[in-house]
């Protein structure tokens, strides 16, 4: 039995709505759980792997697509609760996962914040105590493109840089069905980049989404935006 599960975690900040999209991938012998929520999140994922008859302790592995506060903040509570997930991640997001190495991200909006406008100060502020307060976990098997593992029948690592130096896509070869990461989001029924302005590298990033394009996918699983196709 494989199913491909497409959680919906809608949440609020402030005055912000918004719904994010983790993956998992059930199989006979694994299941699987793509990207893992903000800090804080972990009783919400537990909740989302309720509303489809799942619970942590049955998870096998967590896949981080990247370093994010909205990929990855609830991992470390996720690793302590749930000791036996093994954590997977590119191995050139490794050092910021574990907490080797300060995020790219972080040095990003350090760098943006003397510039920014000063009705944008105050939230440059609050996004870099954000990033800051992501607590770092250990990465139990770092991957690199071409990788390929037997979930769902077959899945095959992708290398997605741009939005994050090693930014991972997941390409399931026998369902046909590509989870983007943040190398694609859907906005009004269609493909775009996930958040071009926070692309650590704008070029990479288009490249990636083109890269992502050409695998002959049917259905596109976005964090941000959820399902297309399909
Ligand atoms: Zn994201």
């Amino acid at each position: 039995m494989n199913r491909i599960i497409l959680l919906e975690i809608p949440f609020e900040f402030g005055p912000t709505k918004d719904t994010i999209y983790p993956v998992v991938l059930q199989s006979d012998d694994s299941c699987v759980l793509v990207d893992c929520g903000y800090t804080g999140f972990l009783p919400r994922i537990e909740k989302a792997l309720a509303q489809h008859g799942l619970r942590g302790e049955l998870l096998t592995h967590v896949v981080i697509t990247h370093h994010d506060h909205d990929h990855m903040g609830a991992l470390a509570a996720l690793k302590q609760r749930y000791p036996q997930v093994i954590v997977v991640a590119g191995e050139k997001e490794v050092p910021f996962i574990d907490g080797h190495s300060k995020p790219l991200r972080l040095s990003q909006a350090e760098a943006m914040q003397p510039n920014l406008p000063p009705e944008q100060q105050a939230f440059g502020l609050a996004f870099s105590k954000i990033l800051k307060e992501v607590t770092p976990c250990p990465v139990d098997l770092a991957v690199k493109g071409g990788d390929k593992f037997n979930w769902c029948g077959g899945c095959e690592v992708i290398e997605t840089f741009g939005h994050t130096a090693g930014h991972i896509s997941l390409y399931l070869t026998q369902q046909r069905v590509m989870i983007t990461g943040d190398a694609a989001a859907v906005q009004e029924g269609r493909l775009v980049l996930a958040n071009p302005e926070y692309a650590l590298d704008q070029k990479q990033a288009a490249r990636s989404l083109q890269k992502l394009l050409q695998y002959g996918a049917t259905e596109f699983l976005c964090y941000h935006g959820g399902r297309l196709g399909g």
